[in-house]
């Protein structure tokens, strides 16, 4: 069996412990590799590496930085292909998805070169008689990137290229799930030319976590993945006066009004819901359905749940993956069980277990007449589950999705402009669709959510990005 290893001083090394966790194909049940579980002593050998590394790479000049980003990008491009196949092994999400998810964190890396401007200060000549100041942007440190497994290249290229630009040294620990994309990726950035030591892959799962949580050279961390984690590490970091952001769960709502063009609409709810078997952050979860129109919308659902394709990533025109684990599949099955007792099931898809047992597969799964008492409304599930709760009107909408914990995207569905002027207003979601079934912000505008979806102040990409890995220092000069 492959033993991962991490990343440290621009080489390979071998984990100290002999704790190790499979990663699997979920599409097979195969084991394709083992991920190491790094202790404390290993993420303090990636410290002291990074900590030597800062010296110089903070004092490199951004330009030059950004033109290492640059060879890193073009190399990226060449390699997208082989790292989207590396994607949908280990993680299972259709080739298409993985090769949409690379050109995302292109767009990341592309947006990174941005850094000399972005990173620019202000000043003002003559704040008072002969006085004038400035302020400057300077690297933190050593930062801390932890990163979830529905993304492996994604969210690792949006963090590895904005903290690293900026002049810090990253330690970088991606999922135990899906680590052998990530790691790729750190090693592609240093054949692009990234000195030793600015970039320290560290696997491993809690305790490499805790170790990082705990550095006191760690300045900052960033952090993706389940609320439940996410709290912790937020209030863990904090403890350890840390900078930290963690972004977090989500339970997406999509209201669909009796003037909406039903089938793109539809095609589009659809495909939020199930496609990556329904593991993203931005996946729609619930569709609230109002008045009229809500029989209509039940229906056409189904037939296209019905119609859903379901199979591994690689078959050609397949929509719904397998889960990341069995685990997490029985899981997910358990919360339909569950619900199918007090909502109506209007698709099940607990048969394709029993129809594709070679991995964690569970079909598209469609419930009518939930409501926001039931556990399968008010809990972050991961899987091909969507739920459908009827409303009288766009008020009682908005007040159903603003109900929710979570509080990551929404989407409306209307032919209205008034309508959606009041959607944009009054729901509670950092990243609002209006008829765009995924509202993802591109690479320029802040991405992160409200409530239990974020735990922070400022957000992840470009100048968010600049913000959380830079503090500023302001001069006052004045000459006799
Ligand atoms: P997770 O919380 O299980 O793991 C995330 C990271 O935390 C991993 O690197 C993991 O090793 C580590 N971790 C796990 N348990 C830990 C513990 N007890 N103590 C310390 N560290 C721990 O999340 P996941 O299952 O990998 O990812 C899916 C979750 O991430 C979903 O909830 C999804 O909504 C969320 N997510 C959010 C966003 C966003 O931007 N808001 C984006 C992607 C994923």
């Amino acid at each position: 069996m492959r033993r991962l290893q991490n990343y440290v001083d621009g080489r390979w090394v071998d984990v100290q412990c002999e704790g190790a966790v499979p990663v699997y194909n979920p599409a097979t049940g195969e084991v394709i590799a083992e991920t190491p579980l790094s202790t404390h002593a290993d993420v303090a050998r990636a410290v002291e590496g990074a900590k030597r590394a800062f010296a110089s790479w903070s004092r490199v000049p951004v330009v030059k930085r950004a033109r290492v980003v640059f060879d890193f990008l073009a190399t990226l491009k060449a390699e997208r292909d082989h790292i989207a196949r590396m994607i949908t092994t280990e993680h299972g999400k259709s080739y298409a998805d993985a090769q949409a998810e690379v050109d995302r964190g292109i767009e990341g890396i592309e947006h990174a070169l941005s850094a000399p401007t972005l990173m620019m200060g202000e000043s003002l000549a003559e704040v008072s008689e002969g006085l004038e100041q400035t302020y400057y942007r300077y690297p933190l440190g050593v930062v801390a990137s932890i990163t979830p497994f529905n993304f492996p290249a994604m969210i690792p290229l949006w963090v590895m290229g904005w903290a690293v630009v900026t002049g810090n040294a990253l330690i970088l620990k991606p999922s135990e799930q899906t680590p052998t994309t990530t790691l790729r990726l750190v090693e592609m950035f240093h054949e692009a030319g990234l000195p030793p030591g600015v970039l320290q892959a560290v696997n491993g799962g809690k305790e490499a976590v805790d170790a990082i949580l705990s550095h006191p050279d760690i300045v900052a961390v960033n952090f993706t993945g389940s609320t439940k984690t996410a709290a912790y590490v937020y209030e863990t970091a904090a403890r350890h006066h840390k900078r930290v952001q963690a972004f977090a769960g989500a339970k997406n709502h999509a209201i669909v009004l009796e003037d909406a063009v039903l089938e793109p609409t539809v095609d589009g709810i659809l495909r939020a819901a199930f496609h990556n078997g329904g593991q993203r952050c931005m996946a729609t979860s619930v569709v609230v359905a109002v008045g009229s129109i809500a029989d209509e919308v039940v229906e056409r659902l189904a037939e296209g749940a019905r119609r859903m394709k379901i199979g591994h990533g690689f078959e050609e025109g397949v929509d719904v993956t397998p889960l990341i684990r069995r685990e997490h599949r029985d899981r997910v099955r358990a919360y339909v069980d569950e619900a199918a007792m007090s909502a109506r099931l209007v698709v099940d898809g607990r048969p394709a277990i029993e129809e594709h047992p070679e991995g964690f597969y569970l079909g598209p799964c469609l419930l009518d007449g939930v409501t926001p008492e039931m556990r399968v409304w008010q809990e972050e599930l991961f899987g091909p589950v969507l739920s459908v709760v009827r409303a009288r009107d766009l008020d009682e909408a908005i007040a159903i999705a603003n109900r929710s914990r979570y509080a990551n995207g929404a989407i409306l569905y209307t032919q209205s402009g008034k309508a959606a002027q009041v959607f944009r207003d009054r729901i509670d979601a950092g990243m609002v669709g209006i008829n765009v079934n995924v509202p993802l912000p591109v690479a320029f505008f802040p991405f992160g959510g409200h409530k239990d979806s974020f735990y922070g102040v400022t957000g992840e990409n470009g100048k968010e990005l600049v913000q959380f890995f830079t503090r500023k220092k302001v001069v006052s000069t004045r000459w006799f």
